[in-house]
């Protein structure tokens, strides 16, 4: 066992000040037991905690770490931007130039508005949705995450089509009840809501290849349909791309796919691992929001130039590398090893992937939605995700979190992670 003395006194000190001790409930490790780990610097594909410990790291701050933890050129980006101060809360020319730089990469995207994190961008693109088609309810899937703003934090009622329930005290059942919680990958169930609720329903809010209750794919097309179904019915159709943007393909799940929505929302990469969400598409809708349009939607530090600083160092080294051939290469490495190990330690495993994103669930059975990601063993997942751990590879503490690669990572790293995972699935 490896000691971790100094990040538990951590721990200990800040459950007396932090609620749980953390700043975000995942960070807690209540899925799989234990206490977390406090780190204090990070490099390439790797943490070190304040113990001295080394790890692997396949959570990439949640998303952000594309290019690695403190890459060279963002690093230096965000230090010339500090030396000429922190905020201005008047227009800066870096604004602009990430504008032009999202519009570019993602052709559907006219006009785009930054926000200080993704759940800003999802709660601002629902209200715009609304806004613009004067319509209240919108659909969104289970197991889909869009943010903790209120009218998202509802998962799956008993029957697809009844109202949705909070999932979260405080928020209003009254406000849950626009929310119509569908299962994912299930068309029937969004041709029924929209016959149920005609001329209500002002959007469908999607994660087009959903990251937060592990990974799963769209069913071959599931996504096209949700396209032609909006259209058809007068609803905006949202991809919320906060985890996807920029990762699935320079343009996004929206490029991977061939899919235009109306509307999208980005956050995690785009900020180089400084506090950052945007939200934009159709220039007709986008001029719903002030001080153009009735949509008010605003922010202090939006737009901030540190972020936008690191955001556009990131996005321009993501364009001009060959970043995304080398992430699917590393993909492929990691799952062939990662399929591998299960087979040769008579697991259950069905590892879903897409690019640098990934998920192995310990079940049989193919994973398409939450209800099938709900079966697989989590008792196993924390026996497993502790001897990573040990091991000097850090997993998200979940089996329903997404890992993901970075350019960082090299197949040295990914052989060293493939040895780890064979070690503790064998001890499982
Ligand atoms: C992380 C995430 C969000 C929320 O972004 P924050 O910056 O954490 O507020 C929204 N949608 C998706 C798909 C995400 O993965």
């Amino acid at each position: 066992m490896i000691s971790r003395t100094k990040s538990d006194a951590l721990f200990a000190e800040a459950l007396q000040y932090i609620p749980g001790g953390v700043n975000s409930p995942v960070r807690a490790f209540r899925a799989v037991g234990g206490k977390p780990f406090f780190v204090n610097r990070a490099s390439g594909c790797r943490v070190w905690d304040v113990d001295g410990n080394e790890y692997i790291d396949y959570v990439g701050t949640w998303g952000p770490a594309i290019l690695g933890h403190a890459h060279p050129k963002i690093i230096t980006a965000v230090k010339a931007a500090a030396d000429h101060g922190t905020s201005f809360g008047i227009p800066n020319p870096s604004e602009v130039t990430m504008a032009k730089l999202i519009c570019s990469l993602v052709p559907s995207v006219q006009k785009v508005r930054m926000t200080n994190s993704g759940t800003e961008a999802c709660m601002s693109a629902i209200r715009l949705a609304r806004g613009f088609t004067k319509r209240d309810k919108i659909i969104k899937f289970d197991g889909c995450y869009h943010g903790h703003g209120d009218s998202l934090l509802v998962k799956a009622g008993s029957g697809a089509l009844t109202f949705g329930n909070p999932d979260s005290a405080g928020v209003p059942a009254d406000f849950a009840k626009l929310t119509i919680v569908l299962p994912y990958n299930d068309p029937e169930a969004v041709k029924a809501a929209f016959a149920a609720n005609q001329n209500e329903i002002a959007c469908i809010i999607v994660e087009p290849v959903p990251g937060n209750a592990g990974l799963y794919l769209p069913k071959p097309g599931y996504l096209e349909f949700l396209r032609e179904s909006t259209k058809a019915n007068g609803a905006v159709l949202i991809f919320d791309e906060v985890m996807t943007g920029f990762r699935l393909a320079p343009g996004g799940a929206q490029e991977r796919f061939g899919i235009t929505p109306d509307l999208s929302c980005f956050g995690k990469i785009i900020g180089g691992g400084l506090p950052v969400g945007a939200f934009g598409g159709r220039a007709d809708i986008m001029d719903y929001l002030a001080p153009l349009g009735p949509v008010y939607q605003a922010g202090t530090l939006s737009g901030n130039p540190l972020a936008m600083a690191a955001g556009i160092a990131g996005l321009e080294e993501l364009k001009s590398t060959n970043a995304y051939a080398k992430l699917e290469q590393l993909g492929a490495h990691l799952e062939t090893g990662m399929r591998d190990a299960a087979k040769s330690a008579g697991l259950p495993v069905t590892f879903n992937r897409c690019g640098s994103m990934f998920c192995g669930y310990f079940t049989s059975e193919p994973v398409w939605n939450v209800d099938d990601a709900m079966k697989a063993d989590r008792e196993r997942f924390k026996k497993f995700f502790h001897g990573l751990l040990d091991a000097g590879v850090y997993l998200a503490p979940s089996q329903f979190e997404a890992g993901f690669l970075s350019t960082a990572h090299s197949e040295a790293d990914i052989e060293k992670t493939v040895d780890a995972v064979a070690r503790s699935m064998r001890s499982l």
